[in-house]
């Protein structure tokens, strides 16, 4: 019998442990290297299925993608929960967009009018008609845009089952940082301080980190950094996801069935990865007031993360010049959402060459 393929996957951020998911489950042989794997972009990520209240001028076409990637996300769940015995939850509630004033009404109301015109179904909805949809949001706001088919997942939960699956189908993960990369007619090589691994082909699923030497890609990716914070004591699990314009910042809070809620997101054109007072003060800021009752929350933490944006702002999958290392990245806002996407077509087009 003939040796299995083997593909090594650096980066384990949910694209790669997602693509080596698809790799594994197809019979290849896979090592993923990582020094730390799920603490990029993926550990702040909140987990927001919207392709719907995202959607900006122009983007349609990612809308559809992220369409897919929702229902893909039902299909990937229960192919998990076959090998593993669960998969991650998907709640499907909708978005539900208000603004705190005048002008952030109107920021609003342009967004609706942009996903209308894509075809989103979108409706007005006002608190005196439908009371609970606004149930702990701040009594100034009397009235919002309620998106439909957007949802939210938990990527802590979905990484922790894709780590599962992943062992149970022998993934062989290597705690190490590559540094280099290199290939030859018949295969790749990943270098670390300790390591030298051989294979068949190479995927570089790094996120928003510059490529290791030796890999040179013509797409550039430059970090957006974000935070969120995570808090408990405050339940609007059955209602949809808030979003909110505060004095022309972006809100929004994903409440979990445990009264667990998280709240975020900032965008900073920054590479240090931590968290600044001032952005986290005015994350807060806009929360109390959008959310009056998470003045008694516990704070649990606050998470950061870069998010990989690439220059026409659309994810990317490049075959490098040696014709044996993938680079897959530029997910920005919605690599959590696009990851079972992501990860089939990573698998479809290595194949390809194979
Ligand atoms: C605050 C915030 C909120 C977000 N919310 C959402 C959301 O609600 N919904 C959504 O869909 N998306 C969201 N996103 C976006 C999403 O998190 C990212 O698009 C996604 O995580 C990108 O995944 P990735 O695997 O490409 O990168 P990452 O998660 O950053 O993973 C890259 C991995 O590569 C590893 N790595 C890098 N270089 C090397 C190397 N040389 N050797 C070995 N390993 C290496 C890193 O250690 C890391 O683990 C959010 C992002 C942020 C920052």
């Amino acid at each position: 019998m003939s040796e299995p393929r083997h593909v090594v996957v650096v980066g384990g951020g949910i694209i790669g442990l997602a693509t080596a998911y698809r790799f594994a489950r197809a019979a290849w042989r896979v090592t993923l290297v990582d020094p730390s794997p799920a603490r990029g972009a993926t550990w702040a990520a909140a987990g927001m299925l919207a392709p719907s209240a995202e959607l900006l001028p122009g983007e349609e076409e990612n809308l559809n993608q992220q369409r897919r990637a929702v229902a893909e996300w039902q299909t990937l769940s229960d192919e998990l929960a076959e090998l593993v015995g669960r998969g991650p939850t998907i709640t499907l509630r909708g978005t539900l967009l208000v603004g705190w004033d005048a002008s952030d009404r109107a920021l609003a109301a342009q967004f609706a009018h942009v996903a209308r015109e894509a075809n989103v179904e979108v409706r007005v909805v006002r608190r005196e008609d439908e009371p609970e949809l606004f149930a702990e949001v701040s009594p100034r706001v009397v009235e919002g845009y309620l998106f439909d088919g957007d949802g939210w997942i938990d990527p802590d939960d979905a990484v922790a089952t894709l780590l599962s699956a992943n062992q149970q189908l022998g993934v062989d993960v290597v705690p190490e940082t590559v540094r280099r990369v290199e290939s030859s007619t018949d295969g790749v090589v990943a270098i670390g301080d300790s390591i030298k691994i051989h294979a068949d082909y190479g995927v570089l699923t790094t996120g928003a980190q510059p490529l290791p030497e030796g890999a040179k890609g013509r797409h550039v990716v430059r970090p957006i950094r974000g935070i969120t914070t995570r808090l408990t004591g405050l339940d609007r699990s059955r209602q949809p996801t808030l979003r909110a314009y505060v004095r022309g910042r972006s809100f929004y809070l994903v409440s979990r069935p445990d009264a667990y809620c998280v709240i975020g997101a900032t965008a900073e054109e920054r590479p240090e990865a931590r968290v600044e007072f001032g952005e986290l003060a005015r994350l807060m800021r806009d929360a109390l007031e959008i959310v009056p009752g998470l003045d008694g929350a516990e704070y649990l933490e606050t998470r950061y993360g870069l998010r990989p944006v690439s220059t026409d702002l659309d994810p990317f999958i490049e075959l490098l010049d040696d014709g044996r290392w993938i680079w897959a990245s530029g997910h920005y806002r919605h690599g959590v959402t696009m990851a079972p996407l992501a990860s089939s077509a990573i698998y479809s087009f290595v194949s390809q060459l194979s």
